[in-house]
């Protein structure tokens, strides 16, 4: 059976009387390269545990399960589960789970996959992303500090802009630091809207990323970095000491202090800061707490 003929995916729809629920993101892949290039560009070996988010039909389950040593695919849509059985039903190392990944304990899923078949491989986590969730589905694989060595994701091409971005560019924004932050990102390859049934309205990007065994700057207090970050990109216009002065409800002196002792001009904005820069700022206000 041919998963990416759109005249095969037209028949499943009518042997399953599925119908493409717009609201859950169901944007089927066509074009093989795709998968292909998602299972080459994240390293998947024969040892290794998958994790796919969102199989669909299950393409890139397939194409994952033929490298991999075993897939587990976490699917919310239950009518696509009969459907699945079929199209996946010659690989006996696949497993199709029926969960809102967003309210699944992937650590405890993990650790129990390992346990019961005994990987000895790397864990590493694909998929082809549900758009209306792309951004919280990215922030609850990396805070989970899941022991995973990478994330090969599918997304909006805007959004995988952002997550690319460095300093000084507009695309630069709190997700592109905090995903830096996790992983050092790259762009596997770029994916036209054509290739999609239905086609969406905007064209897609893959990135890989490569979870950093040591974060990419050291901070005293994560939660404070990150709330600074929230602050300095909140209101990305304004001058440093008046974004973490106003969002962070804190003494405008107090916060010149900060970014004095930071060694960061006060008029600076957060667009134009590294991830160093953010976490020098963010120490110093740890050290001065109470202050
Ligand atoms: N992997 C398939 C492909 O590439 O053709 C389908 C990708 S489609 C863009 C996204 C898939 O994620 C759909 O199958 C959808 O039902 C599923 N999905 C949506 N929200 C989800 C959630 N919260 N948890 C798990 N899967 C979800």
């Amino acid at each position: 059976m041919n998963l990416y003929s759109p005249k095969t995916i037209r028949q499943l729809k009518e042997k399953y009387g599925f119908r493409f629920a717009k609201g859950l993101g169901q944007n089927f892949l066509t074009d093989p390269s795709v998968p292909e290039a998602m299972v080459e560009g994240s390293g998947i070996g024969p040892e290794d545990l998958v994790i796919e988010i969102g199989p669909g039909i299950g393409v890139l389950t397939a194409a994952a399960a033929e490298a991999a040593g075993r897939v587990v695919a976490i699917e919310v849509d239950e009518r696509l589960i009969p459907i699945l059985g079929e199209t996946l039903r010659e690989y006996d190392n696949i497993e199709v789970i029926c969960a809102d990944v967003l309210k699944t304990d992937l650590a405890q899923l993990i650790g129990d996959q390992i346990r019961q078949h005994g990987i000895t491989g790397q864990v590493r986590i694909i998929g082809n992303l549900p758009y209306y969730i792309t951004t919280p589905i990215i922030m609850k694989l990396l805070e989970d500090e899941l022991p995973v060595s990478s994330i090969t994701v599918m997304m909006q091409k805007e959004v995988a802009d952002r997550i690319e971005a460095g300093p000084g560019s507009k695309a630069y924004g709190a997700i592109s630091v905090a995903v830096q932050y996790y992983c050092r990102v790259s762009r596997i390859v770029s994916v036209p809207k054509e290739v999609f049934l239905p086609s969406p309205k905007v064209d897609s990007a893959v990135l890989l990323l490569e979870l950093r065994e040591q974060k990419a700057a050291e901070v005293k207090d994560e939660a404070r970095f990150f709330a600074c970050v929230k602050a300095g990109f909140g209101q990305r216009r304004k001058t440093l000491v008046n974004a973490l002065s106003g969002a962070g409800n804190l003494p405008k002196d107090l916060v010149r202090q900060v970014l004095e002792a930071a060694g960061i001009e006060e008029n600076r904005r957060a667009e134009t800061l590294s991830i160093e820069e953010f976490a020098k700022i963010a120490d110093q206000l740890t050290s001065r707490e109470g202050a």
